[in-house]
């Protein structure tokens, strides 16, 4: 049994050297500097002891999209972590998520804003969340459509529970990963654009960009949290 662990902490150590090793390598590409992005370990595939092997070898934030999935992970590992939400949030289960996740990436409607601030304040909490827009317009995906961002930034900025720190997206999943580029400079253009508007009492830093098939390209274009998961398990 601790055979098998110690070989699983092995190669997960050597997947998050390789891993680190390419994103250096497109910072370099691009003129960035490696502490502005940070990588968020996808555990959804696998069970707590796993995770738990990651947060050993230095992976402190942890990425779910489903509370049903991640339920046995953050009950025995969960303050270990920070927890980032980053699946499809249904409203019922926002009274599950809010406490747990200090991060939502997926929030894409005013109503689930709405619900996520009136919960944010009966805990008297702080939410971190990211606005999911669907850049692509790939009817798949979820995500808001980028000509709402300003409504719905007003809609933020009167949520006192509630802190935007920036902007998601999925890019398509395509073959050829420069052909992603388009998708993650529109989101960047997106958050530069919001700021200009000044309708936020800050500015938002952050873009939520960049999965196991993209995320060069991604931090090429700015991504400041990558979201990463069969790369790191080597799957
Ligand atoms: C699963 C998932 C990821 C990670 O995907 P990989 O391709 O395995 O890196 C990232 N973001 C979201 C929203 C996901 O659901």
């Amino acid at each position: 049994m601790e055979k098998e662990v110690n070989r699983v902490t092995l190669s997960y150590a050597s997947y998050l050297a390789q891993v680190e090793s390419r994103i250096q390598a497109a910072c370099e590409r691009s003129g960035r500097d490696r502490s502005e992005l940070q990588v968020i370990a996808v555990t959804k595939y696998i069970e707590a002891p796993e995770a738990q092997q990651l947060i050993t070898l230095g992976m402190h934030h942890l990425g779910e999209n489903r509370w049903q999935q991640a339920r046995a992970k953050w009950e025995s590992i969960g303050g270990q972590a920070v927890w980032h939400f980053i699946g499809h949030l249904q409203t019922n289960k926002v009274k599950d998520v809010v406490g747990r996740f200090s991060y939502i990436h997926s929030m894409d409607r005013t109503s689930l804003l709405e619900a996520v601030q009136k919960q944010a304040e009966k805990l008297d909490i702080q939410v971190n969340v990211f606005l999911q827009l669907n850049v692509s317009g790939e009817e798949s995906k979820y995500g808001m459509p980028p000509e709402q961002l300003f409504a719905f930034a007003k809609a933020a900025s009167v949520c006192k529970n509630i802190n935007m720190t920036g902007l998601m997206t999925m890019a398509p999943y395509e073959t050829d990963p420069e052909r992603t580029r388009p998708v993650f400079r529109s989101l960047r253009k997106l958050r530069d654009e919001l700021n200009e508007a000044s309708i936020l009492p800050n500015p938002v830093q952050h873009l939520s960009m960049g999965m196991s098939n993209d995320f060069e390209v991604a931090v090429e274009e700015g991504a400041t949290w990558l979201r990463l998961g069969s790369v790191l398990l080597g799957r």
